[in-house]
């Protein structure tokens, strides 16, 4: 069915300083004509000035306009659709049940959305409904036959409920698709175009995406009208406050640098692992040095999940460590420090993992450890966000000289700052035995990239670690001078 293209779509581009910067008084949401009711709730719950994408998205979506919202995690995108839907509910007169639908990828991300939703809607009658997997599909229908005006679900549990005839989707007249490029990552394609299918034409469509491959473009060309594209940083970019840091060293010394990085951290850590086991060993490392900390990935129940979340929140553990697929629903705020553990199998997802510190304008810090065969890796990271990321002083290792060609990266040897310069293909210090990169040179064939990193860099028979390894003590690393190096200085 199409329904408008987006080649029509008006462009309204904002940015995250605007509403900050100027002689004019930043924006309240009082003056954004939304119900008083709402506005009471909003002040309630301290919710003073919008932000950029609430700013910008807020009116479009009063007018009922179709939006495609780009827009990173972090940036205040719950309330930019969530408050559109509310008005128009607490408008409507009693008797008429508009249903809005919003459709996000994980659980948690389910969850979080629905509370806050439930916590300025709910004083006034609007009920909303859950509908995830790995609960009870009976109470979900239970929910349902009490005709919850907005409904939160993942996908999956929704075409359950669909194909059980348990949610009449008719009714939607609202259609929110949230972080539908990680929706898409995560192959629910087919789901969404199935819902797309299935709810009236007649309905306003907000779709939020941190980027915009091809595939959103397709489905905005084919199920919305019109849209408004309301754009908060560059598809892609990652947030102004956060600062980041690469090392560069063998999978087998990670360990060792995470032991000195928390102890130099105080401040919440979240620790993005590339697999479930990996995740719980890093979390077990984490606290056999003594941190409270707990794991979070699709190994847990939901339950177990809730709770390492809700005692991350609560200050009960300091430390989390999480898979990409349960990264989504992580909304806690003041997390000081985002770890790539491993750097992510997919370079769109670095944006999202690191979008988790910095949230709401605050500042924050993102480290990444990459292993030597990693470089083609850091490098398709670095388009997508449009900045080299700078390589901490206290990296043991450079990437190898087959991990990126200089005429593909433009950079050339020799230049500047020898570890800089050396960046994907000069070697310094080419480990015995190379470390060879693993066919594509992405980290998705992890055995054969571990032993490859591992065998890369340290010579396991002549005391490589007194030469190459991690001596902080007279290496110095320390916090200040990490974060002196600042992110950007390299800006392409
Ligand atoms: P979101 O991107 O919707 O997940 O929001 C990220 C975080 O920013 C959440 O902790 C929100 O509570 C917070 N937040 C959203 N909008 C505002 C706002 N206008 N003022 C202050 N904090 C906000």
């Amino acid at each position: 069915m199409i329904r408008g293209r987006p080649s029509h779509s008006k462009v309204l581009f904002s940015n995250m300083t605007t509403h900050h910067s100027g002689a004019a008084r930043a924006p309240r949401f009082t003056d954004l004509q939304l119900h008083p009711d709402l506005l009471q709730s909003l002040q309630k719950n301290k919710f003073v000035t919008p932000t950029a994408i609430q700013h910008s998205a807020i009116p479009v979506a009063l007018k009922r306009d179709d939006i495609i919202g780009i827009a990173q995690t972090g940036t205040g995108k719950t309330l930019a659709f969530g408050l559109p839907i509310l008005h128009r509910l607490l408008q409507s007169p009693p008797h008429k049940r508009f249903r809005s639908l919003i459709i996000l990828p994980t659980r948690e991300l389910a969850i979080q959305v629905e509370d806050t939703l439930r916590k300025l809607g709910g004083p006034f009658g609007i009920h909303s409904a859950v509908l995830i997997g790995g609960e009870p599909i009976r109470r979900q229908q239970q929910a349902l036959r009490l005709n919850p005006q907005i409904i939160v679900a993942t996908p999956g549990r929704l075409i359950d409920h669909l194909n059980m005839r348990s949610v009449d989707l008719r009714l939607v007249d609202t259609l929110v698709l949230d972080e539908a490029d990680r929706m898409l990552d995560m192959g629910f394609a087919p789901q969404i175009k199935e819902v797309l299918r299935n709810v009236p034409a007649d309905r306003q469509t907000l779709l939020f995406s941190a980027t915009m491959p091809a595939e959103i473009v397709q489905i905005a060309h084919s199920y919305m009208k019109q849209p408004t594209r309301v754009e908060i940083a560059r598809p892609g970019s990652t947030a102004k406050d956060i600062s980041q840091e690469l090392f560069i060293l063998p999978q087998e010394d990670k360990n060792e640098l995470l032991a000195k990085v928390l102890l130099d951290y105080k401040g919440t850590v979240l620790i993005f692992a590339r697999t479930r086991s990996r995740a719980g060993r890093v979390a077990r490392f984490a606290k056999k040095q003594g941190h409270s900390a707990a794991e979070i990935h699709s190994d847990r129940t939901l339950l177990q999940r809730r709770k390492a979340l809700e005692g991350f929140k609560s200050g009960k553990y300091r430390i989390l460590v999480a898979t990409d697929i349960a990264s989504r629903g992580i909304d806690v705020s003041n997390i000081e420090l985002v770890i790539n553990y491993d750097l992510p199998d997919c370079a769109e997802d670095y944006v999202h993992r690191i979008g988790r510190t910095g949230r709401a304008g605050k500042s924050g810090h993102a480290m990444s450890f990459a292993a030597p065969d990693q470089g083609a890796m850091m490098r398709d990271i670095e388009r997508i966000i449009r900045t080299n990321v700078a390589i901490s002083p206290h990296s043991t290792h450079q990437f190898s000289a087959t991990a990126v060609s200089p005429k593909k990266s433009g950079r050339k040897p020799g230049h500047g700052n020898a570890a800089k310069s050396a960046y994907g293909f000069t070697k310094k210090e080419t480990p015995r035995g190379g470390a060879r990169r693993s066919g594509s040179g992405r980290p998705g064939k992890s055995k054969q990239q571990e032993t490859a990193s591992a065998s890369g860099g340290i010579n396991p028979t002549d005391g490589g670690k007194a030469k190459y390894g991690l001596h902080y003590s007279n290496a110095g690393y320390s916090r200040s001078s990490a974060r002196r190096k600042p992110t950007g200085s390299r800006n392409r």
